[in-house]
């Protein structure tokens, strides 16, 4: 029997092998959501702010291109100086983050480094209103 005829008598067994060489293997895939990806640290996912290290300036705001983010009250600030302590209002971003395309720049151009990535990626929701993170929200550290 030439090869060829023999290939194609068997070619319907062949995969049937691979199928069994996999039983024995150990599982690429995981149980989600009890088990989780553990995901690289460069993984860009929901923002968190450090709302100690923010100081209000808006930089991440204006430069943002989709306009995702906008400064919220937040209260008054007590700092202390030579002459005494003063008392400033003091805002913080909140993000909408369902007009976030994750482009890092609000990140990146931040003085304080006050804003930065975690690998939090479950943000999905089907109502915009849970789209929208409030600086109270992105303060809480989410891995
Ligand atoms: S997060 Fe950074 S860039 Fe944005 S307002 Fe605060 S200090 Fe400024
Ligand atoms: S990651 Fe980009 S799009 Fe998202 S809030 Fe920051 S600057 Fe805006």
């Amino acid at each position: 029997m030439k090869l060829k005829e023999f290939m194609k008598k068997v070619s319907h067994v062949l995969p049937l092998f691979v199928t069994l060489k996999h039983l024995f293997m150990k599982p690429i895939t995981i149980q989600y959501p009890d088990e989780r990806l553990k995901l690289s640290k460069g993984t860009i996912g929901l923002h968190y702010l450090d709302t100690n290290k923010c100081i209000g300036c808006g930089t991440c705001a204006r430069i943002c291109p989709n306009k995702a983010i906008v400064l919220e009250d937040a209260g008054v600030k007590e700092i202390k100086t030579a002459r005494g302590v003063i008392r400033r209002p003091i805002k913080h971003p909140s993000i909408y983050i369902g007009r976030c395309m994750f482009c890092g720049l609000c990140v990146e151009s931040c003085p304080t480094k006050a804003l930065e990535f975690t690998t939090f990626y479950e943000i999905a929701s089907y109502e915009r209103k849970s789209l929208y993170f409030s600086y109270k929200e992105l303060a809480k550290r989410r891995e």
